[in-house]
């Protein structure tokens, strides 16, 4: 039994999406689930839940696939297939590649979240022409995916690409829940801005972001927009993010001298400040990233289930 498609199956903090895929990257089927804040265990639970009724209510579009790829949360050991972790809080190795085999009878395979993106690249996306790109997830987190001569690099215990914690501002007031101060995840994240703006607020009471102030959290499109009216607390930490970002990116062309650059997630996302990051990165050391720095094409709705097909696909 053969079949050109992959069951994928991406897993976000709060959603679970699964679909099938054609090798092409066509996306055949879809159909997306809640979850929440789960711990490993309850995600298995809800994931095996969902599928079985995946099956049920979508199907399949032809012969069933004979392969799986899944796209998890935190920290995954892809040669043996066991999820180490979500975060320090959910800690709980879990085989779950033998699980899943058993259970549904197709050979499964199991990656990070930004790894997987990564790979969604090479394979469907802006990375096709390349086998020495970074892949740069600029979004609620910061991550990235290195290829070297088409292969991408794991590290020994799969935790390469953690580069949000690299430091960008050893001088900052901002001190990251990693203990170090001025790490490029708390000041040019989706959610290090967020940290920022509450605590700088209370010096900018005429800032016409106050309103957020009430709130929990205010998303990076909102500080950006209020950067371009001219609010000066907005501008702080745009520029902030955007020095940090183009600093980020400088500093990586040097440890792994890529051919090429994507950048995805939701704050890079964003063109304004897209184009800020890309006015700081006019230095020589770009010279060498030949096919240069681009947005990734794929559709952001479904990077993550692209991703999880392309883990399923893999050799
Ligand atoms: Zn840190």
């Amino acid at each position: 039994m053969s079949s050109n498609t992959c069951l994928a199956l991406d897993l976000g903090g709060t959603k679970l999406l699964i679909g099938e895929v054609e090798e092409s990257g066509r996306i055949l089927k879809q159909k997306r689930y809640d979850t929440g804040y789960l711990t490993q265990a309850e995600e298995i639970e809800r994931i095996q839940e969902c599928l079985d009724d995946y099956i049920r209510t979508v199907g399949f579009a032809g012969e069933r696939p004979d392969r799986m790829g899944m796209g998890l949360i935190g920290q995954i050991d892809h040669s043996r297939g066991i999820w180490v972790m979500i975060d320090d809080r959910r800690r709980a190795p879990t085989p779950v590649t033998g699980l899943f085999q058993e259970k549904y009878g197709m050979r499964c395979q199991i990656d990070n979240d930004v790894k997987s993106a990564a790979l969604a690249q090479k394979r469907f996306g802006g990375a096709k022409d390349t086998d020495h790109f970074i892949y740069l997830n600029i979004g609620t987190g910061i991550g990235a995916g290195f290829f070297e001569n088409g292969r991408l690099i794991r590290g020994w215990q799969n935790d390469s690409g953690e580069i949000g914690h690299l430091t960008v501002d050893f001088h900052s007031d901002t001190v990251c829940f990693c203990g170090r101060r001025g790490c490029v995840e708390a000041i040019s994240s989706g959610s290090g801005i967020s940290s920022r703006f509450f605590a700088k607020i209370g010096e900018y009471p005429e800032s016409a972001l106050r309103s957020y102030a009430e709130g929990k959290t205010i998303p990076a499109h909102a500080v950006f927009e209020a950067a371009k009216q001219g609010d000066p607390l907005a501008g702080l930490l745009t520029q902030d993010a955007a020095d940090g970002a183009a600093a980020l990116i400088l500093d990586l062309v040097r440890v792994s001298n890529p051919e090429k650059i994507i950048l995805g997630g939701g704050v890079i996302s964003n063109p304004d400040f897209y184009r800020m990051v890309c006015d700081r990165l006019d230095f020589f050391c770009m010279k060498s990233v030949t096919k240069g720095v681009e947005l990734s094409q794929l559709d952001p709705q479904y990077t993550g289930l692209l991703g999880a097909a392309a883990v399923g696909f893999e050799d």
